[in-house]
């Protein structure tokens, strides 16, 4: 009788504690902020005062199609942006006076929709073939200035934010605070930091540039669970927005680090292959890059957990159309066109959420605009009408980027990150080559097509500017 009420206390603790544990789930630690508090537009919700960092822009947009990307059929609309977030919406034929100040944007036969995401980047790694020198791969320097010239690709190209899993050093961190300054156009960036991986792993081939665990490059490798739960504590430390882990590891090494990670508020995503998908799987990452071999039992276990998926198809069509990819220790080298659709289409069928990133490595950069409208005519292949493509590259990334509150669709409270495109994309994906204007937190960085430079804005010196006597 003893043993059975003891039984019962120690059923009833367990029980609680589960229940506890559920609803303080550690990636969504932000929901713990309340009241008047305001957080920073990004995936650490760190607590900000009101206003801070906002810029001063008014923006009027007259006369749009608006294709606000919440999936329902676009429709004649005014848009309202002010400091940095869109205010107001005004559909039909009712007219928003403008304010004092405003920037007037006639957007007459053309289409406003919400920003393109691209949940895959590395903006800062090397073009391959020159490894010290003026493109050196692991210079802080080179890295910086790779990836300012890659942000006006990604920007030029109608992306307007970006999630970057794996560059050199601080080098992401600082180009996401002079993005977010307005100090140099480009999409917002949040960055994992350095990609983490066990010694020799996915990332390190052709290797031996670096030591593990060096601060400057663009993998960090580290050993035991120990050693990952550091590496996810360095990146967090810099500013990362998620960790990114690549394969290999061990079951205890993909815990620790998730564990770290989710405790700190960080999502984890990795590009992972066959039994390593299976071990991020069961330790809880939220995603899965590429469409990488990996058993059915696998696939139905990511759907049943809700892990999403980031598909990258154009990086391998780019491989294949080279003649295969063969540098790799990650099991990717066999995949076709055809096998890594075949994987794309089967995590849709299950029921996984997939979304849209690019992994432009080496050169493929140059590739953009083209290289992402193909990521989106392979949607088309897997059944998305253009309308559904769209969406996916704008709400659905949003929401696997954890921002889907403050980005993704066109909506009052929404951050203003739109494209005015001359055309109906929503119809006929290739009229996204017609890019127009490009928003980018309430601030006009392209016109015309092109990056926008205004003339630099002189501060008033601090001496008198009358002639001298
Ligand atoms: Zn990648």
């Amino acid at each position: 009788m003893r043993k059975t009420a003891l039984s019962a206390i120690i059923l009833a603790t367990v029980g609680w504690t589960t229940s506890v544990a559920a609803a303080e789930k550690p990636v969504d630690r932000a929901q713990w902020y309340v009241g008047d508090n305001t957080t920073s537009d990004d995936l650490r919700r760190v607590p900000v005062p009101k206003g801070f960092g906002e810029p001063a822009d008014v923006i009027l947009i007259r006369n749009a199609r608006l294709f606000d990307g919440t999936g329902g059929a676009a429709h004649p609309a005014q848009i309202l942006i002010e400091r940095g977030h869109i205010t107001r919406i005004a559909s039909g034929g009712e007219l928003i006076a403008a304010p004092k100040d405003a920037q007037i944007i006639d957007a007459a036969g053309k289409t406003v929709m919400p920003g393109l995401i691209d949940l895959h980047t590395h903006l800062t790694y090397g073009e391959g073939g020159a490894a010290t020198g003026a493109d050196g791969e692991d210079d802080q320097a080179s890295a910086a200035l790779r990836g300012a010239e890659r942000l006006r690709f990604f920007v030029e190209s109608g992306v307007t934010a970006i999630r970057d899993v794996g560059s050199t050093g601080v080098t992401p961190f600082v180009l996401k605070e002079w993005v977010w300054a307005g100090r140099i156009p480009g999409p917002r960036v949040f960055p994992a930091g350095q990609l983490i991986t066990g010694i020799g792993g996915h990332g390190t081939e052709g290797g031996g540039r670096t030591a593990p665990t060096h601060p400057e490059a663009a993998v960090y490798e580290a050993n035991g669970p120990d050693g990952f739960r550091a590496a996810v504590r360095l990146q967090f430390k810099r500013g990362a927005d998620l960790i990114k882990l690549g394969s290999h590891f061990s079951p205890d090494e993909v815990k620790a680090a998730v564990d770290e990670a989710h405790n700190l508020g960080l999502k984890v995503t990795v590009d992972a292959e066959t039994i390593f998908t299976r071990m991020a799987v069961e330790a809880g990452v939220d995603c899965v890059e590429h469409p990488l071999p990996r058993s059915d039992e696998t696939v139905k276990l990511m759907a049943a957990k809700g892990i999403c998926s980031d598909m990258t198809l154009v990086p391998y069509q780019y491989i294949n159309a080279g003649g295969g990819y063969m540098g790799s220790t990650s099991r990717r080298f066999t995949e076709t066109n055809a096998t890594t659709l075949a994987m794309a289409k089967k995590l849709q069928d299950a029921g996984v959420k997939i979304g849209i990133g690019t992994d432009l490595v080496v050169g493929w950069y140059r590739y953009l605009p083209d290289a992402y409208l193909q990521e989106l005519r392979n949607y088309r292949l897997l059944d998305h009408t253009a309308a559904e493509a769209l969406v996916t590259a704008t709400r659905t990334n949003s929401e696997i980027l954890g921002m889907a509150d403050r980005l993704g669709t066109v909506q009052t409270g929404k951050l203003a990150d739109l494209l005015i495109v001359d055309g109906k994309p929503d119809e006929a994906l290739e009229d996204l080559k017609k890019l127009d204007v490009v928003i980018v937190n309430g601030r006009v960085v392209v016109r015309g097509g092109h990056v926008d430079l205004a003339r630099h804005k002189q501060d008033k010196p601090p001496y008198s500017t009358a002639p001298a006597q």
